[in-house]
């Protein structure tokens, strides 16, 4: 078949994928298609109706773990559609598109059907087809040798984000004795950090349900977390007359809800925290009685602020300090106020001040823990928890002090997942070899070329790296450079590991066999340590063991749990509220058992910060470079360039492949304001080149009157073509589409010195191209 002919067969597949919709790109902008969503009865119903069988199992198309409740139909063997499950209590029967082009995905020309080895140079792409065993014996073999010669700790693993199979990734690394489990700055782990050790807890929700205002800062909760999960609350809270203030750079769908839109430049919003802090304490619109009883060292924070006012805090991030003022203002005075903030406000050099900021600022306005304010903790149920499979009973100090790059200082590791040494460390240290170089690397789910800041950094790093594994479903942006590539199952082709969150477990059904010579994660990390000789670690191999284990806290077995084709619902727990009491004593994730707040009270001056050697209050910090921390560089590079993370339809740097999906979202574009486009002769849709001091993107133009006209921002995670579609993969480095070379990787100036998250602002020029 031509490819054109093809493009128009999957044009007309599409225009039935938008017609189910029945709001076509409406739809698409709410981050979910009104397809069909059925009961159990009402799903075999339909699937008697259509000669199908259907099968109840969850979704597997996002992560970490939003585990949407699904029925699964298949026609003579063949996967054919999705359905959302009503029955969930995740879900409720909502799923977003990527949940309902599943099929495409697994069917994917791109997918990885048996395991192979290089043969050619790496870099070049040539593999030869190897069986699972001869790759699980190759992989033991390098494992094995290098432990015996350079220690356990020459093994790391990558993880831009936690999965459902991340605590097997931590046995396997406990097993074998290496504490370097390398995780990505950009995932929520920054923000658990500087709130665990600002208010002793996290996640923090906001009690959406009973809030007059919100403030939605950095996060976009309409295409984050499980499908139409925030939405619904958003829309809700909104038809009950909450306020709602939307702080971020660009408009996303959020602000079409908002009361107000703050559109702060990209990478500032520490110094807009500091500045809204000033006002709240220059103005006394705190709670004098819980700052009195519950905050340790508000004194100090009174006089620490003065240098930032909202005059200082304007130049920097663009807002007008009459609009700070008012913001602070309007947050502190309300009785019931909550701040729902997400990523967007980590990925910078002053990452950890940022979070301590809003902490404190929840906490002494007096909407910490309190109606409509934000939780100390998430709701809870009456469901036991699974018996965890990590092996962090074993952690000593000689394993912390192995770490080749502590993501997070050595005194305040391990953190709650477990040791941890940055995903960017791992490869800097292959080049450097300080203090010694990794000479392994496992990577499942992980594309370290676009996964990562400074990707011309992470490819000279994968040149020199002794051994790397890529373990994934399709083809990888960095599979050229693996010495073994691993194909994994989806998750409809497998019978586990069971979920479980919030009130809901679930055992995970098979929907179809699987089409090649392949295992799951959890297999593979299994049968790799039986190989190694960690079986008595590995429940020997078995899958139903580990699940049965797991299980034992709930007094059943897996088998009992599949006779619950929807899962077990548990009661939740009454909310409580102001549980300082108890929250503020919590024993930390440190080897000592140390509280994560020493006084037992909200460590708005953190000794345990001072003591390691930091700032033990927030401060700003310039990103590397900035309108107002590098002017000399705006002549040439005069825009603020920034990427966001959260689509309506990708999965961070995955699923271009997937036709239904890259039709709605076929190309890179660039938002840029019309008067910064039309300075420069752009019109819509126009290919365009975006320089900055370290690489550059050819993306297309996007007109958008709703971002700053000195900021432009892209998603992130552009590679991947899509065959059936005749879109070719773009070039990884400079003039394609990956965001991660445009950024600044200078180790003083790009990382936050305690949580390494690394800055995702920069400043660029954009020319047609
Ligand atoms: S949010 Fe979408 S992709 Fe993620 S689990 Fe739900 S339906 Fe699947």
């Amino acid at each position: 078949m031509s490819m054109e002919k093809k493009k128009n067969q999957w044009l007309l597949d599409r225009r039935t994928f938008l017609k189910a919709t029945g709001a076509g790109i409406a739809g698409v902008a709410m981050g979910t298609f009104p397809f069909e969503s059925f009961t159990l009865d009402e799903a075999m119903a339909a699937a008697a109706k259509g000669g199908e069988t259907v099968m109840p199992t969850f979704c597997g198309m996002c992560g970490p773990a939003a585990n949407c409740g699904i029925y699964a139909f298949t026609k003579n063997g063949r996967f054919t559609k999705v359905a959302g499950m009503k029955e969930s209590s995740v879900n409720n029967g909502s799923l977003c598109p990527k949940g309902h082009a599943a099929p495409q995905w697994v069917y994917s020309p791109e997918r990885l059907k048996y395991p192979l080895k290089r043969v050619g140079e790496k870099g070049e792409g040539k593999f030869q087809k190897i069986t699972w065993n001869e790759a699980i014996e190759i992989i033991a073999d390098t494992l094995k040798r290098q432990k015996e010669k350079y220690g356990p700790e020459s093994l790391g693993t990558l993880s831009p984000a936690r999965r459902t199979y991340s605590e097997y990734v931590y046995r396997f690394l406990i097993a074998h004795g290496s504490p370097n489990y390398g995780h990505s700055g950009i995932c929520a782990m920054q923000r658990s950090f500087g709130l665990h050790y600002t208010v002793g807890a996290w996640p923090i929700p906001v009690d959406y349900g009973k809030s007059d205002v919100i403030l939605i800062w950095g996060r976009q909760p309409i295409y984050s977390g499980p499908a139409m999960g925030d939405a619904r609350a958003i829309v809700n809270a909104k038809g009950r007359g909450a306020k709602i203030i939307a702080i971020k750079p660009t408009v996303e769908p959020d602000v079409g809800l908002a009361d107000m839109w703050v559109p702060v430049r990209p990478g500032t919003d520490t110094a807009l925290a500091l500045a809204m802090l000033n006002v709240v304490v220059n103005e006394n619109l705190i709670d004098n009685e819980f700052v009195e009883k519950w905050c340790y060292g508000y004194d100090q924070l009174k006089d620490h602020v003065q240098k930032y006012p909202p005059t200082w805090a304007e130049k920097i991030t663009g807002i007008p300090s009459e609009q700070i003022t008012e913001i602070a203002r309007i947050y502190a005075m309300a009785k019931r106020a909550g701040i729902d903030f997400g990523n967007g406000v980590e990925h910078t050099p002053s990452s950890n001040d940022v979070i301590r900021a809003v902490g404190i600022l929840i906490a002494i306005t007096g909407h910490l823990d309190r109606p409509g304010g934000n939780f100390l903790g998430p709701p809870i149920s009456k469901m036991p928890r699974p018996k965890s499979v990590h092996l962090r009973e074993r952690y000593t100090q000689e394993w912390v002090d192995k770490l080749v790059y502590p993501e997070f200082p050595k005194p305040f590791q391990p953190f709650v997942e477990g040791t941890s040494s940055a995903y960017y460390g791992l490869f800097d240290s292959v080049l450097t070899e300080k203090p010694y170089p990794i000479r392994s690397i496992i990577a499942p789910g992980s594309q370290s070329i676009v996964s990562t800041r400074g990707s011309k950094r992470v490819v000279e790093a994968l040149k020199k790296l002794e051994f790397y594994v890529v373990v994934d479903v399709t083809r990888t942006a960095d599979m050229d450079y693996a010495d073994i590539v691993i194909p994994t199952a989806t998750p409809y082709e497998i019978d586990h590991p069971f979920e479980c969150g919030g009130n809901w477990i679930m055992a995970r059904n098979r929907v179809i066999q699987p089409l090649g010579d392949y295992k799951s994660i959890f297999e593979f990390l299994c049968d790799l340590g039986v190989k190694m000789g960690y079986g008595s670690d590995f429940w020997n191999g078995s899958m139903v063991d580990s699940m049965n284990d797991q299980l034992k806290p709930f007094g059943i077995n897996i088998d009992d749990l599949r006779k619950y084709p929807t899962g077990i619902k548990y009661e939740m727990v009454p909310i409580q509220y102001e549980k300082y009491e108890t929250v503020f004593k919590r024993k930390s994730s440190q080897l000592s058992g140390a509280p994560f707040l020493p006084q037992g009270k909200v460590a708005i001056y953190n000794t345990s910060f001072k003591e390691a050697g930091f700032n033990p209050l927030p401060e700003w910090k310039e990103p590397p470079e900035s309108i107002t921390g590098t002017p000399e560089l705006t002549k040439k590079y005069p825009l603020i360039l920034s990427d966001y993370h959260t689509s309506s339809v990708y999965t961070a740097s995955w699923q271009r492949n997937v036709p239904y999906l890259r039709e709605i979202l076929p190309y890179p574009m660039l938002h840029i304001h019309p008067d910064t486009a039309s300075e420069r002769g752009i019109k819509n849709g126009d290919w365009v080149r975006v320089e900055s001091p370290y690489g550059w993107m050819k993306v297309k133009a996007e007109i958008y009157p709703g971002t700053r006209p000195d900021t432009v921002m892209i998603l992130h995670g552009w590679w991947q073509g899509c065959k059936e579609l005749g879109f070719e993969d773009y070039p990884l480095l400079d003039g394609g589409a990956n965001v991660n070379v445009m950024y600044s990787v200078d180790p003083e100036k790009a990382f936050d010195p305690i949580v390494t998250a690394m800055a995702s602002q920069t400043l660029v020029q954009v020319t047609k191209a």
